[in-house]
């Protein structure tokens, strides 16, 4: 369609910077200064001021018993997904991931060998973890639960109380706990962001951020991976990180002169999520045009930057819900994402991307909401 001249909207991805979202000043400037320092591969783990930087992020998170050592740097949280699981996984190994998910996850596992096991998020309940479904869904070959919080796609962000009861599965069926964060400083209304792995000293986790999300800079590519809690047991593990990570040489080096910088300076991602905050407005605006769309009904996002719509596929007798995406595509010239992409079976759904500003989202979602008015799926 691009190539035919039509100008599509993309609210597919959450990438922040075509949405004039612009990177911190500061950063910007220290990465140009470092540029000449970073012609050669750093250690393949991470450049030291970024993995210090790192571990005091997670220290102040208070997780406990965090060194240098435990910091790897990767080229994105992507990258580190992936290397994260042909570390842990062996054929058939099962891992718990959420669904919705955020896909990679289960693309990840399957790439290492390993069996993705989904377990339930629960839209009645804000979308919180199925405590019951999970325990259901152990195995004696479950080797890992995954949780994404703040989730994508949905926008949940998990209380204390879920994350200490995942905590006592884990101790319970000896699961490694890994958490993807990369959306620990987008947080709306009253939203407070807990690291499941300062909860918990006696099971291993492994944490993961990065600068994609809370800095607006995706394109960089810089990430981490933090291993924390009972290490011992991990040993191995962990010097198989070391063994992938010098595989592949090193992360991108001028990108990880950011992370310090971004970490230790102002966070201007606060002014983005305050109640007369850009982000905030347009998360609201969207909340509030998407229900009230006749058939589509949507869950508050507390987190992150998606709204993941649920629409009445009786309405609309839809069979096919990538489908009802082409067919938004071809009509309203906006792309969304259909929500058996997140590998969830029940349900029609969607997710749209709220970045744009106010100006480009309200004549988005009037599109959206006019679709709907008249459509049946053929
Ligand atoms: N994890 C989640 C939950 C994401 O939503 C994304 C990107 O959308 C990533 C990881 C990938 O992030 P990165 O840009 O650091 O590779």
């Amino acid at each position: 369609m691009e190539d035919e001249g039509h100008r599509i909207l993309k609210l597919n991805i959450g990438n922040p910077a075509p949405f004039g979202f612009e990177a911190p000043d500061d950063i910007l400037k220290d990465v140009i200064h470092n540029l000449p320092k970073s012609q050669g591969y750093s250690d393949s783990n991470g450049i030291y001021s970024a993995r210090v930087a790192v571990m005091q992020y997670y220290q102040q998170k208070n997780v406990k018993n965090v060194k240098v050592e435990d910091v790897f740097i990767g080229n994105g949280v992507s990258e580190l997904i992936v290397m994260a699981m042909q570390g842990l996984l062996n054929n058939d190994d099962e891992v718990l991931i959420p669904a919705p998910d955020y896909p990679l996850w289960t693309a990840a596992v399957s790439l290492a060998s390993g069996a993705p096991v989904h377990y339930r998020c629960d839209e009645t309940n804000g979308w919180q973890p199925d405590i019951q479904d999970i325990r259901s869904k152990i195995t004696d070959k479950t080797k890992a639960i995954v949780l994404i919080n703040p989730n994508n796609p949905t926008g949940a962000v998990y209380s204390p109380e879920l994350l200490q009861q995942i905590i006592e599965l884990a101790r319970e069926f000896s699961l490694v706990v890994i958490s993807d964060e990369i959306y620990d400083k987008i947080l709306y209304d009253d939203a407070k962001h807990h690291c499941i792995a300062s909860m918990a000293t006696d099971i291993f986790c492994i944490t993961m951020g990065g600068l994609s999300k809370n800095y607006r800079i995706a394109g960089f590519r810089a990430g981490w991976l933090v291993v924390s809690g009972n290490k011992l047991i991990a040993q191995s593990y962990i010097e198989g990180l070391n063994i992938l990570s010098s595989m592949r040489m090193c992360a991108n080096v001028p990108s990880q002169h950011a992370i310090q910088t971004a970490l230790g300076g102002y966070q201007s991602i606060n002014e983005l999520i305050a109640d007369d905050g850009r982000l905030k407005l347009q998360r609201d605006m969207a909340f509030e045009m998407l229900n009230a769309v006749d058939g589509l009904e949507c869950v508050m996002p507390k987190g992150a930057m998606y709204c993941f719509v649920k629409v009445d596929a009786e309405k609309f007798n839809i069979s096919n819900d990538e489908q009802m995406i082409f067919d938004i595509l071809r009509t309203e010239k906006i792309l969304l994402v259909h929500g058996s992409a997140f590998n969830i079976k029940e349900g029609c759904y969607f997710r749209l991307v709220f970045l744009p500003h106010v100006d480009v989202l309200k004549p988005a979602l009037e599109s959206i909401a006019n679709f709907f008015k008249n459509y049946r799926q053929q």
